[in-house]
């Protein structure tokens, strides 16, 4: 099973062999090109996580290939002195725009909106996000996976969960029976993950969980409103792996005492159950609830597709709240602090995530913002980068091939300007970017970035949310 998933995740990249143009011909040869850094300071985020100063790291064929070892001859020379390296980030919890037709029955028509891959993806590079865990994930996400696969597209490796919900979502399964058979279809059609969803009842909850650790797949997941009046360790079933925000445990009782947050803490712990705080999205909510300019004032709000901008302002499902769901949100987001300082304190491993991709989460921008905001809850900043590297990829079970910088793992890596062990925001002072051995430097992230930019100016006339939806009416 694990040999499985590795080879849908790691799928060695194949050359067009028909490739003519130069940028295919640019890339082939970047393919092959040795890499060296010298005199940088590593960071790897193994466990004892020891700096090594001043080293010379060698990337050959998309991996690590060696550190302070000889340097081979026409090794392509990267100055790392006075730089930082750090493994590429891990966002536990996204959302990618993939081309579809969500309210169209017959999809011989193609896709209702045609998403450039490429556009959605630069935004993790040029944030330095290489691996991210799609938990909404549909078949459109594994094209999207095989174009980066095949080089088409720079893009971040992507794990996937199918969501298994009782109603209004893609799977509908309303008992025990539903639910298994849910799980098995989800297996064969090529998803490695399952997500449980809100609408679960508690029977179908517990056989879905059942039936993916018959089927060997994690899960990962929202807890039921079924479980509302219910005490916190019915919930915690065996095998239930990874909590998808901490907002699904404060949505379960109304006692924002640290006391309960200790309980939900020590439950975790005897479980196994992993906790995604997801801290930046529900900081988010209550902004958008208080004003729209929160979101146009965005790091990256004008690489969003306009669609999504035109969504995120015209039919903002949080904006305009009443003082006292305000005051909701800002009670959730205080407990939210606590539930992260008791889960550091009985040990339960904590993962970065950000529900990027809905209202007001920018895709790659987010990740950066969660880990400030990991610290601000009290993580040390070593722990925050824990939680976007190492403990990603141990969740994900491919610990083995990224998430700490060591000879033989996968070359994805943020060369930094400056320290992020001394300050968490150093994390967005990136000088470039190693994607599966490619590099990519700053000033070609730039490039990319402003080439969206352009794209979204030119084309913003013709992307209406409310337009959209009226014209799907006639
Ligand atoms: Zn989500």
């Amino acid at each position: 099973m694990k040999y499985l998933k590795l080879l849908r995740l790691f799928a060695v990249i194949s050359f067009n062999l028909n490739a003519q143009n130069n940028s295919k011909l640019e890339n082939n040869q970047q393919e092959n090109a040795i890499y060296v850094i010298k005199d940088v300071n590593v960071i790897p985020m193994t466990k004892e996580n020891k700096v090594i100063e001043k080293a010379t790291i060698v990337i050959k064929e998309n991996k690590i290939h060696s550190i302070n070892k000889t340097i081979p001859e026409n090794s392509i020379v990267i100055d790392g002195k006075d730089k930082w390296l750090i493994p590429g980030l891990i966002d536990m919890h996204v959302h990618n725009l993939a081309s579809s037709s969500p309210w169209v029955i017959y999809h011989t028509k193609g896709p209702l909106v045609n998403y450039d891959t490429q556009n959605l993806m630069t935004l993790y590079i040029a944030n330095g996000v290489t691996t991210v865990f799609e938990l909404g994930a549909r078949p459109e996400h594994i094209g999207q996976r095989n174009e980066i696969t095949r080089g088409n597209v720079i893009g971040p490796r992507m794990a996937l969960a199918k969501v298994i919900g009782g109603n209004k979502s893609n799977f509908i399964a309303k008992n025990p029976s539903d639910g298994r058979n849910a799980v098995r279809f989800a297996k064969e059609e090529g998803y490695e993950f399952i997500k449980v969803y809100t609408w679960l009842n508690e029977e179908t909850f517990k056989a879905v969980i059942d039936e993916a650790d018959k089927q060997n797949m994690k899960v990962v997941g929202h807890i039921p409103v079924a479980f509302k009046k219910k005490q916190a360790k019915d919930f915690f079933v065996p095998h239930f792996g990874l909590i998808a925000h901490a907002e699904e445990l404060s949505k379960q009782t109304d006692d924002y005492s640290y006391e309960k947050a200790q309980e939900f803490a020590r439950l975790a712990k005897e479980n196994n159950t992993w906790l995604i705080p997801n801290l930046t999205n529900m900081l988010s909510i209550s902004q958008q609830a208080k004003s729209l300019q929160n979101i146009k004032n965005l790091q990256g709000f004008k690489y969003v597709h306009p669609l999504m901008q035109s969504k995120w302002l015209t039919s903002n499902g949080y904006y305009g709240a009443s003082e006292k769901l305000i005051e909701y949100y800002t009670n959730l987001y205080d407990f939210h602090f606590l539930i992260v300082k008791a889960f550091k304190e009985a040990g339960v491993p904590m993962v970065a995530g950000t529900d990027a991709g809905i209202s007001g989460v920018i895709w790659g921008f987010s990740l950066h913002n969660e880990l400030k905001l990991l610290v601000e809850a009290g993580l040390t900043n070593e722990e925050a980068l824990a939680s976007a590297t190492r403990l990603g990829a141990e969740w994900l079970e491919i610990d083995d091939k990224i998430g700490t910088i060591e000879t033989g793992k996968f070359a994805d890596l943020i060369l930094l300007n400056n320290n992020p062990l001394a300050n968490i925001s150093n994390t967005l002072k990136i000088a470039g970017v190693f994607v599966n051995g490619k590099w990519i430097n700053k000033n070609k992230t730039d490039i990319m970035l402003s080439e969206i930019e352009n794209w979204n100016n030119i084309n913003k006339e013709k992307y209406d949310w409310k337009e959209l939806l009226n014209s799907l009416k006639n």
